[in-house]
């Protein structure tokens, strides 16, 4: 499943690619792949056509292209989707689910989905973001936590190798779209007219000083302001966005007595974590994955919190982790953070750091990787 990285990557290619074009053409190829949208395919395709995109943003997993008229095109990659830009004139793959066509008559874009998990719809903004010194927000601003889509996605198939879809013989090889953060324009903060009176997200939050500000990624490129579209709003700020408070995330992760990749693992606590991530981390934090939550000592929080940023931030600067040629750019091109991975994966090889062979256990359907020098077992342990 795309993780935050990967996601990322799309991001930016959007940003590139996408944004300040108008859409001429919206097809939606097959139902699946807009069944959030409360107007089907037709309604969805009607509605999108003639919106010209203003930026393109990021919450944890979730994609979105803001709209000229104060709406968002928010999407999820499920487990295999796939933003694709290219040539207009490039063959169909029959994974193609919805083609989004332009005005200028430039590359197009392709919502491509083998295994039909994402989705795309088109939402307004959350009236009203979750901030503790303003007005109470409007009813229904918050839907409940229990409500995170990435439940949808079906126990852990690790073991099913997904066949490639992605060589589509006509994809163009344009330059990489990873953007180097120095490079990348930031994109402005688009506030929809239809927005007057809506409470955006915070800018730079308060970091302790324990914790390193996420500097790497929240220089230029990242918007200092973000709203919120509305089905998305319970969802928790990432590590490499401005919103997210390191202090305010450190008190409620040991109040949850939980294990930590577990609670690492929850959207309504952090965002854009998964299991790729939440095994890497932790092997650079030295910390097992069943360690009980409030049993983390300060400088523990701050290792663990250091090490989701980096490993975050390593991740993307190889463009994404791609087992298989699944996660891609949107030019089609695949990461090479796989190659640097320290314990995902690796069962029976051995520790980067120690030599030590690495270890799986069962976790939650899956799997949790780790060192069992490096990150002995606590002697109380949560699943
Ligand atoms: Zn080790």
């Amino acid at each position: 499943m795309p993780e935050l990285p990967e996601v990322e990557t799309v991001r930016r290619g959007l940003e590139r690619h996408v944004v300040g074009r108008r859409v001429e053409t919206a097809e939606v190829l097959h139902p699946r792949a807009v069944r959030r949208d409360p107007g089907g395919p037709a309604g969805f395709a009607a509605a999108v056509t003639g919106r010209l995109f203003t930026s393109a943003e990021r919450r944890g997993k979730y994609l979105w292209l803001t709209t000229d008229d104060g709406e968002a095109l928010l999407a999820h990659l499920g487990m295999s989707g796939q933003l694709l830009v290219g040539p207009p004139d490039r063959p169909l793959s029959p994974h193609v689910r919805i083609r989004f066509t332009f005005t200028d008559g430039g590359p197009d874009l392709r919502f491509t989905d083998q295994r039909t998990f994402g989705h795309m719809t088109l939402v307004p903004f959350a009236p009203g973001a979750p901030l503790a010194s303003e007005a109470a927000p409007s009813p229904g601003a918050l839907p409940a936590p229990g409500a995170t889509p990435a439940s949808e996605a079906p126990p852990a198939s690790e073991a099913t190798p997904a066949p490639s879809v992605a060589a589509s013989p006509g994809v163009a090889a344009p330059p990489s779209v990873v953007v180097p953060p120095s490079v990348a324009a930031p994109p402005s903060v688009v506030v929809p007219p239809s927005a007057a009176g809506l409470v955006t997200m915070t800018g730079v939050a308060p970091v302790p000083d324990a914790v390193p500000p996420p500097d790497v990624m929240t220089a230029p490129g990242t918007p200092v302001s973000v709203l919120l579209p509305a089905p998305i709003a319970h969802i928790a700020p990432d590590p490499l966005e401005p919103a997210f408070d390191a202090k305010a995330f450190a008190g409620r992760l040991v109040r949850r007595h939980t294990g930590i990749k577990r609670a690492l693992l929850d959207q309504s606590l952090i965002s854009g974590v998964g299991n790729i991530y939440a095994d890497e981390a932790l092997w650079r934090a030295k910390l097992h994955w069943a360690r009980p939550t409030e049993t983390l000592r300060r400088g523990e929080v701050t290792r663990v919190l250091t090490a989701v940023h980096d490993v975050l931030c390593d991740a993307l600067g190889a463009g994404g982790t791609s087992f298989d040629s699944l996660y891609v750019n949107v030019n089609g091109e695949s990461g090479f953070f796989d190659r640097s991975l320290a314990v995902y994966g690796r069962e029976g090889q051995p520790c980067p750091r120690c030599g030590t062979p690495i270890r799986r256990d069962p976790f939650m359907n899956r799997s949790a990787y780790s060192c069992p020098h490096c990150q002995p077992r606590p002697r109380r342990a949560h699943r």
